[in-house]
Order: structure tokens, then sequence, then C-alpha cells
């Protein structure tokens, strides 16, 4: 992915929480109802090694299609 603010090539790396278990950062919608089952997926971190820039997307975004 190219940088938006700079153009240089960004590299994916992990979004993880900075506690001792250092868990993957998920974006998550909670159920509509008791039939439907909880929305998540991992959030993918592009950073730009030059500026510094830093875009989030998620992993998965259709499953938050219907929400
Ligand atoms: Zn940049």
């Amino acid at each position: 992915m190219e940088c938006m603010r700079c153009g240089a090539g960004t590299k994916l790396v992990q979004l993880v929480d900075p506690g001792p278990g250092g868990c993957p950062i998920c974006a998550r919608a909670k159920p509509k109802s008791i039939w439907d089952s909880e929305k998540m997926c991992v959030v993918d971190c592009y950073v730009c090694p030059q500026c510094g820039h830093i875009e989030l997307t998620a992993s998965k975004p259709e499953l938050f299609r219907d929400i």
C-alpha cells in the first residue's frame, strides 16, 4: 500500500495490546439479536517507514456489511 501522506511504500505490521498478553487489536460489532453471532476481525496496520503515517484497515470488512 502507498502512503497517503508522502507516497512511500507502507509496511503491514501487527497492532497489539501493549499489555502483558500482547493480543492483536480487533474490530468488533455486537450481535443484533440472540440468533446472531458477534462479528470480529483483526485490524491490519500499515505504517510508513518514511513519515510515520499509520493507516488502519479491517482484515475482513465484509463481516460488517449487515450490522
Ligand atoms: Zn509516508
